[in-house]
C-alpha cells in the first residue's frame, strides 16, 4: 500500500513529541437496532436523535480527533446502513479496515449472540491484524440489562478484543470508545499514516 508505514508507538517516557496524522478505516457491525447509527451520530455530531437515520451506504462519515500527544486520527467510519445481513459478505466493507467495532445492545441477548457471529465473520474475512472492539451499547438502560458486563468482558478477552460499554443516548463512553481504540491499537498494529 502506497501510504502504509509502520506505526511506531510514541515514546512518552523520554517526552519525544512525534506528531502524526493517522487515517483509520473503521467498520461497524452488529444487529439492526443496537444503536450503530446513533453511536456515529453522537461521535461525529454530538447529537442523539433516535428519529434521524444516518445513511452511510457506499460512503462514510469521518471525524478527526486529536490525541494528547498531538497525533490526529481521522476515522473513516463505515456503517452498514441497514445492510447488516450482507455486510459480512462484502469484501469491500472489510478491505483496508484497521478497526472493526462490533456492537450489541445490553438489553438484548439476541444481539449479543449475533455479535459473536460477527466476530467469527471478521476472523474469516477481515485482515489478520484488524483491531476489534466489542461494544455493549444502551448502557443507560440499566434496569433492562440482560447481558451482564462480565459476559461482554469474557467474550472480548476470548477473542482478543477491546471492550467497552457505551450509551449513545447519554454520550457515556462514546468519545472514549474511539480514543481508547487508538491507544489499544497502536501497540499492536501498523496503522496507515498519511
Ligand atoms: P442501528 O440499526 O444499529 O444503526 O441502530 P440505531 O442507531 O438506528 O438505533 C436504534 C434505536 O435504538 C434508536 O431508535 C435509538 O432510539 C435507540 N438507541 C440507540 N442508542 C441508544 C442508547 O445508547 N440508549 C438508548 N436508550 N437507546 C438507544
Amino acid at each position: 500500500e502506497r501510504n502504509q508505514k509502520q506505526f511506531s508507538r510514541m515514546n512518552s517516557e523520554n517526552g519525544v513529541q512525534d506528531a502524526k496524522n493517522l487515517r483509520v478505516k473503521l467498520v461497524l457491525l452488529g444487529d439492526s437496532g443496537v444503536g450503530k447509527s446513533c453511536i456515529v451520530l453522537r461521535f461525529v455530531r454530538g447529537l442523539f436523535d433516535p428519529t434521524s437515520k444516518v445513511t452511510v451506504g457506499a460512503s462514510f462519515l469521518s471525524q478527526t480527533i486529536a490525541l494528547q500527544d498531538s497525533t490526529t486520527v481521522k476515522f473513516e467510519i463505515w456503517d452498514t446502513a441497514g445492510q447488516e445481513r450482507y455486510a459480512a459478505l462484502a469484501p469491500l466493507y472489510y478491505r483496508g479496515a484497521a478497526v472493526a467495532v462490533v456492537v450489541y445492545d445490553i438489553t438484548s441477548p439476541e444481539s449479543f449472540t449475533k455479535a459473536q457471529y460477527w466476530v467469527k465473520e471478521l476472523q474469516k474475512h477481515g485482515s489478520p491484524d484488524i483491531v476489534m472492539a466489542l461494544v455493549g451499547n444502551k448502557a443507560d438502560l440499566l434496569d433492562k440489562r440482560e447481558v451482564p458486563v462480565q459476559d461482554g468482558i469474557e467474550c472480548a478477552e476470548k477473542n482478543g478484543m477491546f471492550f467497552i460499554e457505551t450509551s449513545a443516548k447519554t454520550a457515556d463512553n462514546i468519545n472514549e470508545l474511539f480514543e481508547d481504540i487508538v491507544d489499544y491499537a497502536s501497540c499492536k498494529l501498523p496503522i496507515e499514516v498519511l
